[in-house]
């Protein structure tokens, strides 16, 4: 392998469907992202058919203006899969047969129990000199030539990978990437700041000047349902010095106003916060569902030995289970409802009571599509924290909304979120 380093790239999707629009070049936006991260500049992005002389003209150009040409497709069985044929060519190098990525292949069909046909073999066809990155998906490994470019007399790498995004990520991650960390003079570290309770666009107008000033670290919004990730990243030639710009770029955000929405830095979900924050405190939680039918609890089991803060809870869908599971009063639920202030605070207080936990958290609403009144429209919801200083609760009005699937998740997040404030 050289250790030339990378300055410029691009990016070649190879595939006729691609052209037609029948399929959407996700590959595309994955390796700009990943380059970018790597703090390898992309030139240009393109997209081929599969035409022997316009891949030829394609990949020419692209070699002739970057260091780096990546592609994606083409690397298939059958003959309009030419990606690696034309690569050979404009590198002058001979095909030879490589034994080792055919035992590969046939220890993939065998591994499924399928036969494989003669045409298979034209993928263990290799240029000669390349480097051959194995593909634990699928039959066709991916490959890189480095060297010169025909006639140029110019070094050139060409990266080809498969054109499944199943195929071409794993193989990017687990080799690509290494092979262009060393290739590349920068490391690139990035955090992400966890916010709760503020819109995208909100957060973005509170950060406009540092995002617009910063270029290095650079500050940018990631949008979930309810949640906004702002990721900070730093290029540096260290990563001890990549990661102390990242750290101090961050103590610029604690000052901004978007400070009181900061639940975290580098959380994966608002349930492994939560989950720690009451191992932190020695804390325990239940949890009441109505509306939610158990996302809470799913997504608080979701991580792994959470069992020695969160005791348990119930789905209380009915009048009559709130009443014989939790202990909400028949009274209550005759007054103001199922989906009402006091039902809340009544269900987070009964299961924190039922399972002897400190905390006990609660959700009540109208998920849709039916259900709504005038008084109570789809997405009218409560949630509520119990603790032995009393209940509080929150009233949501995700009217707005409107899908089930949405208000549930939201819901969820701002059952959770209760926590934050203990
Ligand atoms: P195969 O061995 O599956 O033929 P290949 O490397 O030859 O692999 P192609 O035949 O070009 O790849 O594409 C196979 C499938 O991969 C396409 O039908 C499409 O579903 C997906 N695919 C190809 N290119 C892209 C792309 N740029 N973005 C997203 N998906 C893609």
């Amino acid at each position: 392998m050289t250790n030339e380093k990378i300055k410029s790239a691009e990016i070649l999707c190879v595939g006729t469907e691609l052209l037609l629009g029948e399929i959407v070049n996700t590959n595309a936006a994955y390796l700009a992202e990943k380059l970018a991260g790597l703090g390898i500049p992309v030139f240009r992005q393109g997209v081929v058919g599969d035409n022997p002389e316009r891949l030829r003209a394609a990949m020419t150009e692209s070699l002739n203006r970057a260091d780096l040409l990546i592609t994606t497709g083409g690397l298939g069985p059958t003959c309009d899969d030419i990606t690696k044929e034309t690569a050979a060519e404009l590198f002058g190098r001979k095909m030879y047969f490589d034994q080792d990525s055919q035992n590969k292949i046939a220890e993939y069909f065998a591994s499924r129990g399928c036969t494989m046909t003669e045409n298979n073999t034209k993928q263990a066809m290799m240029p000669e000199g390349a480097i051959i990155f194995p593909n634990d998906r699928g039959t066709a490994p991916a490959l890189a030539i480095e060297g010169e470019l025909a006639g140029s007399g110019e070094t050139k790498t060409i990266i080809m990978l498969l054109g499944p995004p199943h195929e071409m990520i794993p193989i990017f991650e687990q080799h690509v990437l290494p092979y262009l960390q060393k290739r590349t003079d920068y490391v690139i570290f990035s955090r992400n700041v966890n916010l709760f309770g503020i819109g995208e666009a909100a957060a973005e107008q509170m950060l406009r000047d540092i995002m617009v000033s910063a270029t290095n670290p650079t500050v940018a919004p990631y949008c979930k349902i309810g949640e906004v990730r702002i990721r900070v990243t730093a290029r540096a030639h260290t990563e001890a010095e990549a990661r102390a710009m990242v750290d101090s770029q961050i103590e610029l955000i604690k000052k901004t106003p978007v400070a009181p929405y900061i639940y975290d830095i580098d959380s994966s979900s608002i349930e492994d916060t939560v989950i720690r924050r009451l191992r932190e405190r020695g804390l325990t939680l239940a949890v009441a569902e109505s509306c939610t039918g158990g996302l809470i609890q799913k997504r608080l089991t979701d991580i792994a030995g959470c069992s020695d803060v969160f005791l348990g809870g119930c789905v209380t869908y009915s009048n009559s289970s709130k009443v014989s599971l939790i202990g909400v009063s028949p009274e209550t639920l005759a007054a103001n409802g199922a989906v009402s202030e006091q039902t809340a605070a009544e269900m987070a207080r009964g299961v924190r009571l039922a399972l002897g936990a400190d905390i006990g958290i609660s959700s009540t609403g109208i998920a849709g599509p039916g259900g709504g009144t005038p008084e109570k429209p789809v997405g009218t919801v409560f949630v509520a924290i119990s603790t032995k200083d009393g209940e509080r609760v929150k009233p949501l009005h995700l009217t707005a909304l409107r899908d089930r699937a949405t208000i549930r998740t939201h819901t969820a997040n701002e059952a959770l979120a209760q926590v934050f404030s203990i």
